[in-house]
């Protein structure tokens, strides 16, 4: 609690690390902040909605031993106080509901927006809890961070840019879906939403948006299994992730033979791996290359000579042989291993 009212911390609850770069001395975390679907700034932690809720699970803070609701305050002396309302169990998430339940409200939802075409995107199954909250904190249409994020970028764009939305496997499947139908007319691409291919399967199926794989597409069978499923528009070719350059251009050249797009790159690298997907991107027909990654741009230090340098979003590779590049030896320090 001394935490919570301390001035020089900030808390950050609800939220999730996903990710963390840097080394000792200079990390930077990236956290993902979940909607609570009660505002922080209305909610006087009367527990008046905890009654009225149906859903019963089990309390985390007391290992499953004592039962919570679906809105529930965690823990007594929790900081904030505001309650907060679990999408894995609240009926209003669609994903609880019985095949049966779904087109059964799938019917409600089409004759509710032919009368009402402004009817808000989420369509509420249940409701108890906001009946009984006399301050309205109670607010389903709370949106992700993400979402905002995706409709923030959307917002200044130029025409001709392209806004891909890549999780990075970083969503659950129920957050996934609800964030593809909160940006549904949005123009995004929506890059692997979640960390299975059949979780990112499923949300496919769930949005008009197009699509692109990059984690789940880790060698040719899976890249033709994908293909037969129409499980994606675009694939994410990264060097290394299928075991260097001769296998990524075998992938490459099966893309080119089914018309998949491709994004090229690698998981990460400075100039030498940037003269490579250059190369790569280079020798891919223009109309199948969807982006390429310029990731010598993201780093500080160069290590080679002759490497691409994006200019006005483009970058091309060098006409000298091989790579066509001379690494900086001085930068790189002795080899490891030496062959001849
Ligand atoms: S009834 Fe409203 S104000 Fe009271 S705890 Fe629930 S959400 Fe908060
Ligand atoms: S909408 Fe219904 S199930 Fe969800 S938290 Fe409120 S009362 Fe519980």
């Amino acid at each position: 609690m001394d935490a919570g009212r301390h001035p020089l911390i900030e808390l950050v609850t609800n939220a999730e690390v996903v990710g963390c770069d840097g080394e000792p001395g200079d990390f930077r975390v990236r956290v993902r902040k979940n909607p609570r679907y009660v505002r922080e700034d209305l909610c006087v932690a009367c527990g008046l909605c905890v009654d009225p809720c149906p859903q019963v699970g089990g309390n985390e803070f007391d290992v499953g031993l004592k039962a919570r609701k679906a809105i529930y305050r965690p823990f007594p002396q929790s900081v904030p106080s505001t309650y907060v309302v679990d999408p894995e169990s609240c009926l209003n998430f669609l994903g609880f509901l019985t095949e049966k339940q779904r087109l059964r409200l799938g019917k409600v939802e089409r004759l509710k927006r032919k009368k009402r075409p402004d009817y808000p995107p989420n369509l509420l199954v249940c409701g108890h809890c906001e009946d009984a909250c006399d301050v309205k904190a109670i607010d389903f249409d709370m949106l992700s961070e993400d979402v905002e994020r995706i409709r923030a970028v959307a917002a200044v764009l130029r025409s001709g840019d392209v806004l891909v939305a890549d999780a990075n496997t970083g969503w659950l499947t129920h957050e996934a879906a609800r964030v593809v139908n909160a940006v549904r007319d949005v123009n995004v691409y929506i890059e692997q939403p979640c960390a299975s291919y059949e979780e990112c399967l499923s949300i496919r199926e769930r949005t008009p948006l197009p699509f692109v794989l990059d984690e789940s597409i880790t060698d040719l069978g899976i890249l033709l299994r994908a293909h037969n499923d129409r499980a994606m528009d675009a694939v994410n070719v990264k060097i290394s992730k299928f075991g260097g350059l001769t296998r990524a251009a075998q992938v490459r050249d099966m893309c080119v033979s089914l018309g998949i797009a491709m994004t090229i790159e690698d998981s990460w690298g400075g100039d030498v791996t940037t003269a490579a997907i250059a190369h790569l991107a280079h020798s891919t027909p223009t109309e199948l290359l969807f982006t390429a990654t310029d990731f010598n741009s993201y780093v500080t230090v160069s290590t080679a000579e002759g490497a691409p340098q994006r200019v006005k979003g483009r970058m091309a590779a060098a006409t000298e042989p091989g790579l066509g590049i001379t690494p900086r030896m001085d930068v790189l320090g002795d080899p490891v291993l030496d062959v001849s």
